[in-house]
């Protein structure tokens, strides 16, 4: 089995509630089976007979919001994630997918990349950006998720197929450097994309100068997955905003799920709560402005929040804060 592999994270997270306050999850449903050490706990069921798995074992896989925070503040770094997604794998392979994970998975296998306009650079267009957004000068592709969705919801083989399609568009695009706003897609071909460079917008964009003071929300996949990558912050900054420090904690998820990179798709009733818990630990919701590098974040915070002024950091670059 997959979780076999994470054995010492399944030893020290059924015995530590350490960093259950980081659950976005369990923030929102107040369930232990929702933090590392509840899941932990499950994957031991796991091991004795998954055959005979629970559906609600089940979901509580695909609850997980996946963002990471518990990893990356753990004090020896025990990879619950990794645990989440390798039990997913193994829900997988045993058959045991739910149906609506299935029918996500099989609209995810549609993926069709084309690339478009001219350039020396390719700009990756994900699920829940826009086009308009792209940097001029440089050529587009799109036409579906890399295949890290399919990743994350266990569905590896798939993954890999829709993998090396996007590979091979972005190799005949003949550019050497890739472009995204997505910080999934960007962890994804980061890590695997040979011979290209890859970069996230907040590495790329110059930008406009403007003041006053924003909050910006961390991306799990820009903070936990990649070292606390900084480019976001130090764009702002450079560009004349004060930041200020959102929520109660530095360390919670404020992504509201975009480490399961199309969560609202699974999962949009807990989407909605992740939602409103930002939305009511918002100082001011009525005038303060909140920044995100994520295109899922500020798409779902614009759905369930609409009362909250959300900004794309690539369009407080291009445009400054309106
Ligand atoms: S990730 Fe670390 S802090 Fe959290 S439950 Fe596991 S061992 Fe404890």
């Amino acid at each position: 089995m997959n979780i076999e592999n994470f054995q010492d994270t399944i030893n020290a997270c059924r015995f530590c509630f350490m960093c259950r306050h980081l659950s976005a999850v369990g923030n929102v449903t107040f369930r232990e089976s929702d933090t590392p050490r509840g899941r932990a706990l499950l994957t031991g069921k796991m091991q004795q007979n998954i055959k005979n798995l629970p559906p609600d074992y089940i979901d509580t896989f695909y609850r997980a919001e996946l963002s990471a925070a518990n990893r990356f503040h753990c004090v020896s770094h025990y990879d619950e994630a990794g645990l989440i997604l390798a039990a997913r794998r193994d829900i997988v392979e045993a058959g045991l997918a739910p149906e609506n994970v299935k029918t996500l998975a099989a609209e995810l296998q549609k993926a069709n990349f084309k690339v478009e306009g001219s350039g020396s650079m390719l700009y990756y267009v994900d699920l829940y950006s826009d086009k308009a957004n792209a940097p001029k000068d440089c050529k587009i592709i799109s036409g579906g998720d890399t295949g890290k969705a399919l990743e994350v919801l266990g569905f590896v083989k798939e993954a890999e197929t829709v993998w090396t399609k996007f590979q091979t568009a972005v190799k005949a695009s003949g550019c050497q450097t890739v472009v995204t706003s997505c910080p999934a897609s960007y962890d994804m071909m980061k890590k695997r994309l040979d011979s290209v460079k890859v970069l996230h917008i907040a590495e790329f964009i110059e930008g406009k100068r403007g003041s006053g003071s924003v909050y910006y929300l961390d991306s799990d996949y820009l903070k936990n997955y990649n070292d606390n990558m900084t480019a976001p912050r130090d764009l702002l900054k450079k560009l004349g905003y004060e930041l200020k420090p959102f929520g109660t904690n530095g360390e919670e998820s404020y992504s509201a799920g975009e480490g399961a990179v199309i969560y609202d798709k699974l999962n949009p009733e807990l989407t909605a709560k992740l939602c409103e818990r930002i939305a009511e630990l918002a100082d001011n919701p009525a005038i303060d402005i909140l920044v995100t590098a994520s295109p899922y974040t500020r798409s779902v915070l614009n759905k369930y929040v609409p009362q909250l002024k959300v900004l794309l950091l690539d369009e407080v670059a291009a445009k400054g804060v309106k």
